[in-house]
């Protein structure tokens, strides 16, 4: 049987399940983040146009009506401008009624396109795009090697609202380490709180010996926050986040030792009642056993 051609690991987020999946760079551009080891041991490279087409070819005798594509690779919005209108208009050929079109982002693939450029993806489709930020605290930015700064998240988000494109976050809870939880979680929602993303996905740091960060740990140049500094963390992000628009709060991975859904703002209350009613119940004992029981995410 044909298939499509994918290599080393694919991720996409949950919400992603029922789109069409296509193959448009492989691994990380960036593979600097101390604390990643999702693309472990896979170079980075840009999917030859014959590869994509063939891909389409198979997307199109499966998935005929496919509404949504959505590009795997780390940050296929690295790709340039001139790339991704081709993809698109590729993806529109094979699949006539695919509507739109979303990735993984990086903060710094926004900034090498200037808003004209995303005022024309956007028309060609592309929208809903995922950005893992991590955080919104300079310091741990820098420590993590994230590779930009707080205002940058601002600026490039608001470029792309002005093109019209939609975008989700991922919150790397206890990233800033021991000690550091309140103040990650008050300028993470202070930068959250100037952009309007549509869903927040909150991931709890789980440390694997692929990544640098294991090392540090190993070494004690970074000393992993508690379980329970983290839920204070994650209750003072959701208590002080005030985005102009509703989010979804999705902490429901399996890096989330009690999984929460809830709505911001009309949830807020019950959300930190959840958080707290954690804290007053689940010890720091079983919840430090199931993070050691995490194997992969
Ligand atoms: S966290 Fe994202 S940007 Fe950083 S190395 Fe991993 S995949 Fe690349």
């Amino acid at each position: 049987m044909e298939q499509q051609h994918f290599d080393g690991q694919i991720w996409r987020p949950p919400f992603e399940a029922n789109s069409v999946l296509l193959q448009a760079t492989v691994g990380c551009s960036h593979n600097d983040c101390k604390f990643c080891s999702l693309y472990h041991g896979t170079r980075f490279r840009v999917s030859p146009v014959a590869e994509i087409e063939h891909d389409l070819k198979i997307a199109a005798k499966y998935q005929p009506h496919a509404r949504r594509v959505f590009l795997t690779g780390a940050n296929p919005f690295v790709l340039s401008y001139n790339k991704l209108v081709n993809i698109a208009l590729a993806i529109h050929d094979y699949l006539p009624e695919v509507k739109n079109i979303g990735g993984f982002s990086r903060i710094t693939d926004i900034a090498a396109k200037s808003p004209a450029e995303w005022k024309d993806l956007h028309r060609l489709g592309y929208d809903r795009i995922a950005i893992g930020i991590e955080s919104g605290d300079n310091a741990t930015l820098e420590f993590m090697r994230k590779g930009y700064i707080a205002a940058d998240i601002v600026e490039q988000c608001l470029k792309l609202q002005e093109a019209g494109i939609e975008y989700n976050f991922t919150y790397l809870n206890g990233l800033a380490g021991v000690g550091n939880g309140q103040r990650n979680a008050l300028a993470s929602a202070e930068v959250f709180s100037r952009l309007r993303p549509f869903a927040i996905s909150i991931v709890s740091l789980t440390v694997f010996p692929e990544s640098d960060l294991y090392t540090e740990v190993a070494t004690g140049t970074f000393i992993e926050s508690s379980e329970r500094e983290r839920l204070e963390e994650l209750k003072t992000l959701i208590f002080n986040l005030m985005p102009d628009t509703p989010v979804t709060i999705l902490a429901n991975t399996i890096s989330n030792p009690v999984p929460l859904v809830g709505y911001l703002p009309n949830e807020r209350a019950k959300l930190v009642a959840e958080i707290q009613n954690i804290l007053d119940t689940v010890s720091e004992d079983e919840l430090t056993r199931y993070r050691s029981s995490i194997r992969s995410l």
